[in-house]
């Protein structure tokens, strides 16, 4: 795990943000958090609204509004947020039972937050139903 959040320096290594969204927010500090996971690329919280009994957000540091926005250039940010979601859920103790990761994308896709984001899911037998 790295250091506090305060003792980065941020936003200006960190590429673009946007000024009006929580998670850009959240990974610059200006909201408080309880970051779980934070490096240059990548951060991580636990959901406001819990889905089930283990429930994080992996995002990267970088606004990028969704999935769909993603560019074959950002491919090793992506693998990085999935390692991330693979080393939270064995921290979190669900890597052997399972999990599930989850990426909504805009509207139709149950996308509420424009950041994108991870979701990991565990601690419980989730339901079979993807749609
Ligand atoms: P989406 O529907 O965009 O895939 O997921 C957004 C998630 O972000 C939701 O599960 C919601 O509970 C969570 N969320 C929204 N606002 C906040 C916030 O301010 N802090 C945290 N930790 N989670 C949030
Ligand atoms: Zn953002």
């Amino acid at each position: 795990m790295r250091p506090h959040l305060a003792t980065l320096n941020l936003p200006k290594d960190v590429g673009e943000m946007s000024e009006e969204c929580i998670f850009c927010k959240i990974a610059s500090g200006e909201v408080p958090s309880d970051m779980l996971y934070r490096d240059k690329q990548v951060f991580a919280i636990r959901d406001i609204r819990p889905q089930a009994p283990k429930h994080l957000l992996i995002l990267p540091v970088e606004h990028i509004p969704s999935i769909a926005d993603v560019t074959h250039s950002q491919a090793p940010l992506i693998v990085r947020m999935i390692t991330v979601a693979n080393e939270l859920a064995a921290k979190e103790g669900i890597a052997e039972r399972g999990y599930r990761l989850a990426i909504n994308c805009r509207r139709e896709g149950g996308q509420a937050v424009p950041h994108l984001h991870i979701h990991l899911l565990g601690g419980k037998q989730l339901s079979g139903r993807l749609g």
